[in-house]
Parts: structure tokens; sequence; C-alpha cells
């Protein structure tokens, strides 16, 4: 199977919709709870989440 997502910017790798990197199945995307996640995507999106948690702590000490 393979898949077309018209948010993908091919040249970078990034997705139009989501203003970072196209990671399939990540919290907004249009695949996001109907894709088997692999054990390498499930630790991209923790990563992911744990840096949009960071970049609001941060946002709210500023303040
Ligand atoms: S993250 Fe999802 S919505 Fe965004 S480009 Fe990748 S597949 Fe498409």
């Amino acid at each position: 199977m393979t898949f077309y997502c018209k948010n993908l910017e091919i040249n970078t790798d990034q997705c139009r919709k989501l203003h970072g990197d196209c990671i399939m199945g990540r919290p907004g995307c249009v695949l996001e709870g109907r894709v088997a996640l692999s054990e390498e995507l499930e630790k991209k999106i923790e990563k992911l989440e744990a840096e949009r948690l960071q970049r609001i702590a941060r946002r709210q000490s500023k303040s």
C-alpha cells in the first residue's frame, strides 16, 4: 500500500498542516488513530510531545 498526503512538502519533509516534521500518526495528523504505529514512530511522537510541553512550560515561566 502506498499513501500520499496532500499536506506533505516533499522537498523538506515538512507537514504544512502541523508546521513541523512529517511524523505519520502524530497528534493532529490526518492518520492519527487510523494506523498502527511502529515502536520508532511512537518514540518520535513521545519526543515531540515532550518538546511541546517544554515549550509551554518555558512560555508560562516568562509570563
Ligand atoms: S504529519 Fe500527517 S498530515 Fe502531516 S504531512 Fe505527514 S502524514 Fe500528512
